[in-house]
């Protein structure tokens, strides 16, 4: 590599033209020191002398062509490689192990895209996982980690599940992440916490805001229903807690609490943790 670095200077954009002067000089040295001495000496033997310059030229020809010939392969795999092509049938043995190890590369790193993925969503609504929901807010800069934290639970799930079966139940529990989703803003995040439960992270938000998103949802579930239990629309319960950065366990606690409460006050409904003292 420091020889590498070290004649760059000679034809910088171009290996090939680089090692054809390299070889060019070194094949000439003998030729070169016989000049030298001869001059030096007085005692140089001008047809020895031809016949080594014309011996020279065509090893030196003969070098060349070897050299052209066998980066040209190496070139087209760069070349292949770099257009995104199957070079591997034009290519012999270098070129297949590069490709070789170039395409367990990316299929390596397809996999590793593909686990990472699965182990961050949730396949049935192909929203977050509690999970993927954890990360995204871990990964969010400092000055974003603030706002507040809603847990929601479907009102009355299990009779979706014993009135219409099992397959009705997970079609709900999709459209009902579809619509969480389509009624908040990008900012915000929404995941499957568990069961037919949803958390969403609202950016940035106060308690009212978070409450007025949320009442938004319940009355478009009133409006434009994704399922009925006896006739009645699906509707949700929530429990709301601001989060200013700190334990988010903490914060999920209080927001399932409030999530307690709502259902036992009649459900169908959005409560709020009270406020902490060092939060307001
Ligand atoms: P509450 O209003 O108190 O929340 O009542 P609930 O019926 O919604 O709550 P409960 O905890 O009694 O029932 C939740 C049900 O959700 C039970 C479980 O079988 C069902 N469930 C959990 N995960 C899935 C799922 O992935 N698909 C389906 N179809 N059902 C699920
Ligand atoms: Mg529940
Ligand atoms: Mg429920």
């Amino acid at each position: 590599m420091q020889f590498y670095l070290a004649t760059s200077f000679i034809f910088p954009r171009s290996l090939r033209l680089r090692l054809f002067t390299l070889c060019f000089i070194a094949t000439h040295l003998p030729l070169l020191g016989y000049l030298a001495w001869g001059l030096a000496t007085g005692r140089i033997a001008l047809p020895e002398f031809v016949l080594l310059t014309l011996a020279t030229v065509v090893g030196t020809g003969i070098a060349l062509f070897g050299i052209g010939a066998l980066l040209n392969p190496i070139h087209a795999l760069a070349e292949a490689l770099h257009d995104g092509k199957d070079a591997g049938p034009a290519l012999p043995v270098v070129g297949d192990v590069i490709q070789t190890l170039y395409a367990g590369v990316q299929r390596a790193r397809d996999r590793i895209d593909d686990l990472h993925q699965a182990a961050h969503e949730d396949p049935l609504t192909g929203i977050a996982n509690r999970r993927g929901f954890l990360a995204e807010l871990d990964a969010l800069p400092a000055d974003r980690r603030r706002g507040c934290v809603a847990i929601i639970d479907i009102d009355y799930f299990k009779r979706v599940n014993d009135l219409m079966g099992h397959e009705e139940g997970d079609r709900v529990l999709a459209a009902f992440a579809t619509r969480l989703s389509a009624l908040v803003r990008r900012v915000d995040l929404v995941a499957r916490w568990g069961g037919e439960e949803f958390a969403i992270f609202f950016q940035d938000c106060i308690e009212d805001e978070a409450s007025w998103s949320l009442a938004r949802i319940a009355s478009r579930m009133r409006t434009h229903p994704i399922g009925d239990i006896h006739g009645r629309p699906i509707s949700f319960s929530a429990g709301i807690c601001r989060w200013n950065g700190g334990e988010l366990e903490d914060a999920f606690a209080r927001a399932d609490e409030a999530l307690y409460d709502a259902k036992q006050s009649g459900r169908d409904r959005i409560c709020r943790a009270p406020s902490l003292l060092q939060e307001v």
